[in-house]
């Protein structure tokens, strides 16, 4: 129904695979389950089509041997007991084997360490290294001679995100008339940030070579034209965008979650159960949530000083709330990443230090990660949901948080620098470099009335129940549709 042609199969490529091998004590190859917003999307149609999805295990290539061109039936794979399979339906996928050495140079220092840090804004945190460059683009290289050995012509190539941008030109070189479609899933930052990286034309030729180009936000549209525009290959066609007399038909359609699945898990009697438990720990009347991978550019440090400034400048608050941070453990490879959780252990023990009383803290903080119904009661348990990333491309939390509130109650705190806001109107924006405005924003979540607090999230669960992740996916299928028909022209 969406590839149009019966032969024509969906490969996704990707960093990272929605499973992981690795090896238990006893040295027995396993495998996991991997989650998130891009497997709940896409699995169903690589199923329905017995798509590929092409990416690395997680294990370095030294210990999972070169396996070249070698691909799984899912059913193949020992299945981990969080897995359930589709009845009668199957999908494979390819291992592309990445060195150990590798994944320091291209993975944990140019992916994380250069491109993440630079399309975030932290330009000061990019470390540029021609090494690693290098590395990055024989990885990604390798990435398309992969894809070289095993996709047919009418296959449909899907490239996701920034580890990968360079994998487009190595594939186009290899296959003139293939159909090769990239997602970007971070922002796309400004010319005068992008321009910080030496070579940020490459990066631009190689997403030149593809049919379309997608971001989650117009502004990394723009951005992203913008920066065509400095090469002097843009044009505008009618109706879409487009890069470049033969480029890619670009576009912004904006990530989202599975809205139902939330919603239907937030209505089990046992979430309910475990939300009231959780409430009734801690007593005191309203509950505050945070939700981060450990990462600088979610926030948590500013959020936790607004947090602060709350309690100084509104001493009353103090036993009527409780904030709980979740920080899920990540790229433990990155040394940025290492003095983060100390300088959030210790910026959370000095404030619970300074303002805890009697048996009222007001900071709960767990570091690491919970299973998906203790998610959702956690979100549905908290009246308030605070996401103050500095910059995040869109951030699924925040849409969680609203999905999961089948109370139609709860007040969304939410960044102006996160790519949901431009979806969710009624949620309370805040600078979340302003750690006055952060604590300011949170008073008056902890005020406002009922009324109020239904009307607004009524609309919020309105919207993001209407975009979720079928529609993202349906929208990007019929930009590829699209690009065809221009291509035939
Ligand atoms: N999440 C998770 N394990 C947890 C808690 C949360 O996998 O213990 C998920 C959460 O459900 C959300 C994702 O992590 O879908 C975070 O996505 P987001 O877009 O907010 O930020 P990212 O980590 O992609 O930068």
């Amino acid at each position: 129904m969406f590839l149009h042609g019966k032969d024509r199969r969906l490969i996704v490529v990707s960093n990272r695979l929605p499973f992981s091998r690795y090896e238990n004590e006893n040295g027995e190859v396993k495998w996991e389950k991997a989650s998130g917003g891009l497997i709940t999307a896409l699995e169903p149609i690589l199923y329905d089509l017995d798509g590929i999805w092409l990416g690395w295990d997680g294990h370095s290539a030294e210990q999972s041997g070169e396996e070249r061109s070698r691909l799984f039936s899912v059913k193949e794979i020992p299945q981990p007991s969080n897995v359930k399979l589709e009845e009668g339906k199957d999908y494979k996928i390819g291992c592309v084997p990445i060195k150990e050495d590798e994944v320091e140079s291209y993975y944990n220092r140019f992916s994380n360490g250069t491109l993440w840090a630079l399309f975030h804004y932290f330009f000061e945190k990019s470390h540029i290294d021609l090494s690693d460059w290098k590395t990055y683009c024989q990885v990604n290289e390798r990435f398309a001679q992969y894809i070289d050995d095993i996709a047919r012509e009418d296959d449909v190539i899907w490239i996701q995100d920034f580890h990968l941008m360079m994998t487009p030109f190595y594939l186009r070189q290899l296959r003139p008339r293939q159909e090769i479609h990239f997602f970007l899933h971070t922002p796309f930052p400004h010319t005068d940030i992008l321009s910080i990286l030496p070579w940020q034309d490459d990066l631009l030729g190689s997403l030149l070579c593809c049919d379309t180009v997608g971001f989650h936000h117009k502004q990394y549209l723009k951005n992203f034209l913008t920066a065509v525009d400095v090469l002097k290959r843009s044009r505008e066609v009618p109706g879409e965008e487009t890069a470049g007399d033969r480029g890619p038909l670009t576009y912004a359609n904006p990530i989202s979650i599975d809205f139902k699945l939330v919603d239907r898990t937030s209505r089990e009697p046992a979430v309910i159960e475990r939300k009231n438990e959780i409430r009734k720990k801690i007593a005191s009347p309203k509950m505050i949530l945070g939700v981060d991978r450990i990462d600088y550019s979610k926030g948590i440090r500013r959020r936790l000083r607004g947090i602060e400034h709350l309690i100084k400048t509104h001493p009353e608050v103090q036993g009527e709330f409780f904030y709980y941070q979740l920080v899920i453990p990540s790229r433990e490879g990155v040394d940025a990443y290492k003095s983060l959780k100390k300088e959030i252990d210790e910026l959370i023990g000095r404030i619970n230090g300074k303002f805890a009383t009697g048996l009222w803290m007001p900071i709960h903080y767990n570091y690491g990660t919970v299973p998906f119904a203790e998610l959702v009661a956690l979100y549905l348990a908290a009246d308030i949901g605070l996401v103050t990333p500095l910059r995040d491309g869109m951030n699924l939390v925040c849409k969680e948080y609203i999905a999961a509130h089948s109370d139609n109650d709860g007040v969304l705190i939410l960044s102006k620098f996160a790519g949901a806001v431009a979806e969710i109107k009624n949620c309370l924006a805040v600078n979340p470099y302003n750690i006055e405005e952060i604590g300011d924003a949170i008073y008056r979540a902890l005020v406002m009335d009922e009324t109020e607090r239904k009307r607004r999230m009524k609309k919020m669960r309105k919207n993001i129940g209407s975009n979720d992740i079928g529609k993202w996916l349906e929208k990007c299928l019929n930009y590829f549709e699209q690009a065809r028909g221009e291509r035939k022209k």
